[in-house]
């Protein structure tokens, strides 16, 4: 049957291994079996939802005896040719499986096991309706009701109201607790319509600007390149507040009104409502928004829109790179620095690689936006592969604020030293002014360390390699890498001796100690344990924008895209927490968040302020972020990069091995490393290979699996595809083990 002349279909299954499986197409299906359709095959006993990648000749599976199609699941490919493309090409780079990238492409459930969230529209929501702004008050409303008092408080700090699931489930106030608040007249709780979808109420959106000369310059040159039949990369490098939104909206408008689309990624959509919605206030019904917070159905309602060319814009997050957009004559990547844009499981892709691949396969212009670029993107810019632009100076009445470092070695008294002098008088100027504070603090919980003074014991989870976090408001001991939660100690469980110390200054910490300092401030607190709920988030920042908060505090959270003119202050609490890291990410981390931080002070009509804590003043990351200084900050961490051999000079790609027996994965570690080093000597072409390791990982052990890792750096990017498909198919991997590769990976822990 199956001659050389047959055609038969490569069909791509959701699973986890980078081969394709082959059917032979009946002749009824003939019509219908294109690359693109989700078709449905029998696997083993079962029948699999697949997709075809793509038809080939019979000769490709010679002797197997091929099974046929059973069925086509679409009157159109769900994927055109160019999507398609830039799968196989995700697929091909990240050495992922196929299949696994089609389903990450595709609205959930079109791929592989259907994950329906059950539709629920209306929901019990807890909302403050007295307020205690003082200390008194509050000790005589509540009296020995602790419990009561503190989810009163928990309810404060996430913005005054959420839902009663929230507050029940995530942060473990009882029914009967939460009806003892609306007894005392402190809350109502009520049955509300959460509201669908929260950007349609948004803003009006920009009053029309007349662009600066410096905007002006910067959007005709892009808009040059977007007519070019090869526009390439351009890299904005503008610094916050210079006008980088105005100008993406005026270039989207140009490239739609010659009849072509247009795509824009944003970091995180719940941190960046003021984008959206200045997006959605210019195109109205021409733009699909996909964020997290939508239902399966809708995410595919507006997939399905864009497919059949109904809508024409997308503003989303990472996975909106692969929206089916039609002919998209721009695709602009957001503070493309950000590390939410990569992938942190299978496809471990970046969605700013991919935009620019996609760019290139639909002749669009790809512009990468950021006050401080990544590395790679900056280093090709300034080698003159991609176009660089600058908006140097910001568009509002005020520059950048003054930046100044206080030194924590010099702070007197007895820890947890959480407010320097200098700190604590700038807040308590700001209070005194009306004027609102951002204070950063990178890490969450009360504290971040728990031990024994007499024996040593430290509270460490019991499948991570990572020390507990205490919750205090919750009483629990957390890990913040697994979901393990466990009671509070009073005394040590190795010694039973009650002289438990804790350390290491969370938000949560920070927060109980503004509330003793500034009894009469309205605080609020953003991290991830206080916004739980979907649109959390934005109610916390809808009441620091309405000036219900004195001081907004929170974990990086706070430090991107928000435009909040009332904040005259950013106080850092500790710079140093990402800058001791051991990661070669670490110095660009800390620079970024804090030139992004410094970015929120100063936006409205007074000047801003920032002071910056550290232990460590001197360190350049630091010192470059004190005077706004993205290019000196570059060229040294280029210098320093050049050494040990890190992106951008070489392409790297980190292989973690893991598994839950320690001396069967050190075993097969040790053989990788040994297999790896043969494989490259082998091969005269290989010979600039570096590899570094095995070594166990800086966290060692991950939910319940201890890991190892292995670097592969080389200066060519071909080179290091081919050992990394290489080593996907033929490296030793013992079962029981696990290989990950990771390529141009965000971080090394
Ligand atoms: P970025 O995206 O670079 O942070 P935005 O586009 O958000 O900058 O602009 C910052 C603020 O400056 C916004 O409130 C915006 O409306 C205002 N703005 C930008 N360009 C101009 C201009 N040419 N004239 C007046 N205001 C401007
Ligand atoms: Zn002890
Ligand atoms: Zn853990």
């Amino acid at each position: 049957m199956s001659g050389s002349g047959t055609v038969i279909a490569r069909v791509s299954l959701p699973r986890p291994v980078r081969q394709f499986f082959h059917y032979r197409i009946p002749d009824r299906l003939r019509e219908s079996a294109v690359p693109g359709v989700r078709v449905s095959v029998p696997f083993g006993r079962r029948r699999e939802t697949g997709l075809i990648e793509a038809l080939v000749a019979a000769s490709e599976a010679p002797g197997v005896k091929l099974r046929d199609l059973h069925r086509v699941l679409d009157a159109e490919p769900v994927l055109g040719d160019e999507l398609l493309e830039l799968c196989r090409w995700v697929a091909d780079y990240y050495v992922a499986p196929p299949g696994l990238v089609f389903r990450a492409a595709l609205p959930p459930g079109l791929l592989g096991a259907a994950s329906y969230e059950p539709e629920e529209s209306r929901r019990q929501v807890i909302e403050i309706v007295r307020e205690l702004p003082t200390l008194t008050e509050r000790e005589r409303a509540f009296g020995r009701a602790r419990r009561q008092r503190e989810a009163y408080e928990t309810l404060e700090s996430i913005g005054g109201r959420a839902e009663v699931a929230h507050m029940e489930r995530r942060l473990g106030f009882g029914r009967g607790i939460l009806a003892g608040l609306a007894d005392r007249g402190l809350v109502r709780i009520s049955l509300e319509t959460v509201d669908r979808d929260p950007f349609a109420e948004q803003d009006p959106g920009d009053p029309p600007i007349e662009l600066n000369a410096r905007q002006q310059q910067v959007l005709a040159g892009l808009s040059d390149l977007a007519r070019q039949p090869e526009p390439g990369v351009a890299v904005l490098r503008g610094v916050t507040g210079s006008g980088k939104t105005v100008v993406y909206i005026r270039l989207m408008r140009d490239v739609m009104e010659r009849g072509r689309g247009a795509i824009l990624l944003v970091p995180e959509i719940s941190l960046t409502p003021q984008t959206v919605s200045r997006v959605r206030a210019e195109f109205g019904d021409e733009v699909a928004v996909l964020h997290s917070g939508l239902s399966d159905g809708e995410r595919r309602d507006a997939w399905s829109a864009l497919r059949t060319g109904r809508k024409r814009v997308v503003v989303g997050t990472r996975s909106a790179i692969f929206a089916p957009v039609r002919d998209p004559g721009v695709i602009i990547v957001d503070e493309e620095h950000d590390g939410s844009y990569k992938q942190g499981e299978t496809p471990r892709y970046n969605a700013r690689s991919v935009a620019v691949v996609r760019a290139g396969l639909s002749g669009a212009l790809c512009v990468l936006g950021s006050a401080t670029p990544s590395l790679e993107s900056w280093a090709l810019a300034r080698a003159g592969r991609w176009t660089a632009l600058q908006l140097p100076e910001r568009a509002t009445p005020h520059p950048l604020p003054e930046v100044r470092v206080v030194d924590l070695r010099e702070e007197e008294g007895p820890p947890p030293r959480i407010l320097s002098a200098k700190l604590r008088d700038a807040l308590a100027e700001r209070l005194e002014r009306g004027e609102q504070s951002l204070l950063l603090l990178n890490r969450r919980g009360h504290s971040t360390w728990v031990s024994c003074e007499s024996c040593g014991w430290i509270a460490v989870c019991r499948s991570c390699n990572v020390s507990l976090t205490w919750h205090r408001r919750r009483g629990r001991l957390v890990c913040h890498h697994c979901a393990h939660e466990e009671p509070s100690r009073e005394t040590c469980p190795e010694c039973g001796s009650p002289t438990l110390t804790y350390s290491g200054v969370g938000t949560e910490q920070v927060e109980r100690h503004l509330v003793e300092v500034y009894p009469d401030a309205r605080i609020a607190r953003m991290d991830v344990d206080t916004t739980g709920r979907k649109w959390s988030h934005r109610d916390i920042l809808d009441s620091v924008r309405r000036g219900e908060v004195d001081i907004l505090l929170g974990t990086q959270m706070i430090s991107k895209g928000l435009d909040l003119p009332g904040v005259t202050l950013v106080g850092v609490i500790d710079a140093d927490v990402g800058l001791n890291l051991p990661d070669f990410r670490a110095s660009e981390r800390t620079f970024q968040l804090l030139s992004q931080v410094a970015g929120r002070a100063g936006r409205g009509q007074r000047p801003g302020e920032v002071l910056v804590q550290t232990a460590r003043p001197s360190h350049f990351a630091i010192q470059r972020a004190l005077v706004h200084d993205y290019g000196g900050f570059a060229e040294r961490e280029l210098a320093d990069r050049q050494e040990p051999g890190y992106p951008p000079h070489l392409r790297l790609a980190n292989l973690v091995i893991s598994g839950r027996d320690d001396e069967s994965v050190e075993a097969a570690a040790l053989a990788l490393g040994d297999w790896l080093e043969g494989l490259v000597a082998a091969r005269p072409e290989l010979a600039t290979t570096r590899l570094l390791g095995p070594a166990p990982c800086p966290i060692d052990r991950l939910r319940g699996r201890w890991r190892w890792h292995l670097l592969i750096k080389q200066p060519d990017a071909g080179a290091l595809g081919a050992i990394l498909r290489f080593t996907s198919s033929h490296a030793p991997v013992p079962s029981g083990v696990r290989l990950e590769i990771d390529r141009d990976p965000e971080s090394l822990l």
